[in-house]
Order: structure tokens, then C-alpha cells, then sequence
């Protein structure tokens, strides 16, 4: 059964249409990634599935319910939590600051801790960093802050927009790890937003590739990675 379903949704900005009748769904458990290029309206669909951006057209699900008209701070109480792109971080906050900002909605203290503790353990960077301030961290602890801020939330759908941009490969593939362990040891649900087609394609179950706001292929991770279109357009092979 899905989890999140997104029903022919379309998203304005202004005149521009960035998005335009796309339909996607994620199950539970799944990590689905949203590949394409710059401008494709990736971004796009992660702030309408947090209710950042209104829908111009369609429904989105969640469950067993309509969310389209709910608020984005309902959206997170109800387990949907964002890792926007650029980290969105404050920077004159200590890195435990700001993990604490992703828990406002999470009232038990002893849960927190316990959210806490899994953060650290798998990012024990974040961990010996936790006293500093955000914004004199590096950009893959920075990345790594950002996604602890997102769980904290306790989350049952994690969004996670562009987490390996501007990242230097040996982060990148911590980030990756990372993604793979909760999901495979918690069952969170993952959907996936990246530039970097073929680590998606690798981490991800099912993707679907966006251009000018459509989707025009979708599959498994490995089906796309073999699909002539997506290696000449996306993996430059
Ligand atoms: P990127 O990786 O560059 O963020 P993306 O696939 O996430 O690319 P979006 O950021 O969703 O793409 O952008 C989709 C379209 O919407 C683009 O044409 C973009 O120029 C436009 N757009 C995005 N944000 C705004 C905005 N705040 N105002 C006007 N147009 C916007």
C-alpha cells in the first residue's frame, strides 16, 4: 500500500508551471528517488509533499487521507519531515541547537534522547561536533546536521533534497550508508532527490526521472541504470 501518493499534481510558480500532472508514489519502506536536471522541478515536488508549495492541480495522499490542504507543521506531526537543499542550517546555533529545532514536535524527552543517540551513532562526527556552531562546520558535517535535524523529527517518510551536492566523494559516501542503514534497519521511507543520477539510481528501489516538470521514464534503481535513455541523458555513458 502506499505510503505518500502523488495524484496527476502540478505546482505554479507565478505563470511558470515548474511541475505539471505528475503522479509518483512511495511504498512503505521503499527509498524512491527523483532524478533530473537542474530546473526539472524536483525541489519543486519535495515542498509541495511538505505543503511549502500549494498544489495548482491534483492531490497528494498520505496513508489513508488527503493532506493538500494541511499545513506543513501538521504534514510533520503527522511523520513527514524535510532535509531541504542547502541545509537550511542556523549557523550562529550549536550543531545540538539545531537538532533540537527538528523536535519540536516530539513532546516525550526521553524519545528525543533516544532520536538523539541513533543520530549520533550514525554520524559519530555530528556526535563529537555537537557542542560547536553549525556554521563553522564543514559542508558534509553541515549535510549530516541537516539530515540529524529532519529525524529528529521521528519521521516515517524521510525527503531528502540533493544531500550529496557540492560534497566531496568520501562524504558522499557516508551520506549513502547512511541512507541505506535507516532505511534498511528502521524501515523508514526515503524519497531521494539528487542531480547525482547514478548514486540515486543505486540507492533507490524505484526512481523517476523529471524533465521541464514531467516525468518521463520511471523504474527500479537498476532498470534505470541499464536504460539507454537514462545512461546517454543522465550517466553520460
Ligand atoms: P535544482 O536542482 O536546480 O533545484 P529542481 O529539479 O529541484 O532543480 P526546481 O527547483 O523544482 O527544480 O525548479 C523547477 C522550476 O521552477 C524551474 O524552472 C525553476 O526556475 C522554477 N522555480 C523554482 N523556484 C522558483 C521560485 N521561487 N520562483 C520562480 N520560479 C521558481
Amino acid at each position: 500500500m502506499p505510503t505518500l501518493e502523488a495524484k496527476s499534481i502540478s505546482v505554479s510558480y507565478a505563470s511558470v508551471k515548474a511541475v505539471h500532472d505528475v503522479s509518483f508514489r512511495v511504498d512503505e519502506g521503499e527509498v524512491v528517488a527523483l532524478v533530473g536536471s537542474n530546473g526539472a522541478g524536483k525541489s519543486t515536488i519535495l515542498k509541495a509533499m511538505m505543503g511549502l508549495k500549494q498544489l495548482a492541480g491534483g492531490d497528494l495522499w498520505w496513508r489513508d487521507h488527503s493532506i493538500a490542504r494541511i499545513p506543513a507543521a501538521n504534514r510533520v506531526s503527522s511523520g513527514i519531515a524535510l532535509s531541504p537543499e542547502g541545509r537550511r542550517l542556523f549557523p550562529r546555533m550549536t550543531v545540538l541547537d539545531n537538532l533540537e529545532v527538528g523536535a519540536h514536535t516530539v513532546k516525550s524527552v526521553a524519545s528525543r534522547r533516544r532520536t538523539l543517540d541513533l543520530i549520533y551513532g550514525l554520524f559519530p562526527r555530528v556526535h563529537e561536533r555537537r557542542s560547536q556552531l553549525a556554521g563553522s562546520l564543514s559542508g558534509g558535517e553541515q549535510q549530516m546536521v541537516a539530515i540529524g535535524r529532519a529525524l529528529m523529527a521521528q519521521p516515517k517518510l524521510l525527503l531528502l533534497d540533493e544531500p550529496s551536492l557540492g560534497l566531496a566523494p568520501k562524504v558522499i559516501a557516508e551520506i549513502a550508508r547512511v541512507v541505506e542503514t535507516l532505511n534498511r534497519e528502521t524501515g523508514l521511507s526515503i524519497v531521494l532527490v539528487e542531480q547525482n543520477a547514478r548514486l540515486a539510481l543505486r540507492l533507490s528501489h524505484r526512481a523517476y526521472v523529471l524533465e521541464r516538470g514531467e516525468v518521463v521514464r520511471t523504474g527500479t534503481g537498476q532498470e534505470l541504470l541499464d536504460d539507454d535513455f537514462v545512461r546517454q541523458a543522465y550517466l553520460g555513458v
